[in-house]
């Protein structure tokens, strides 16, 4: 784990947070500038930089991973619909360089995103 990763402070819990689950693997825990109603990070304990860096050794971490995010989602009722993104680099505005599902509900979100 890097010293200066803001989400590993956070999975360890050295920075709190408002956690909607938590398990050996994943912390789910609310944005602190949410973009929509519902706006949770799920992020793995492990320090991952982004999706780039994903290879076939996190079959077992993504599944449990999305599992989490459907729990999550029906616990919610977030039955009208809800939108996972994950950004990845400078382009696409990855501001934490650790892997970061955002799971966003609540209003209608556009497509394309900007
Ligand atoms: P991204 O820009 O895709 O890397 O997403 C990073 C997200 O982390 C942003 O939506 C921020 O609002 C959020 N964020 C930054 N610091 C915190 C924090 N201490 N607690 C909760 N969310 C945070």
């Amino acid at each position: 784990m890097p010293d200066d990763c803001l989400f590993c402070k956070i999975a360890s819990g050295a920075i709190p947070s408002k956690k909607a689950h938590e398990d050996d693997l994943v912390l789910a825990f609310y944005d602190i500038a949410p973009a929509a109603p519902v706006h949770i990070l799920v992020i793995p304990k492990q320090h991952i930089p982004s999706a780039a860096a994903l290879g076939e050794q996190h079959a077992a971490l993504l599944g449990h991973l999305f599992a989490v995010i459907a729990k999550l989602a029906a616990e919610l009722k977030l039955d009208d619909g809800f939108r996972v993104v994950s950004n990845v680099g400078e382009l696409a505005g990855q501001s934490v360089p650790h892997l970061h599902f955002h799971l966003l509900s609540g209003r209608a979100l556009a497509w394309p995103p900007g």
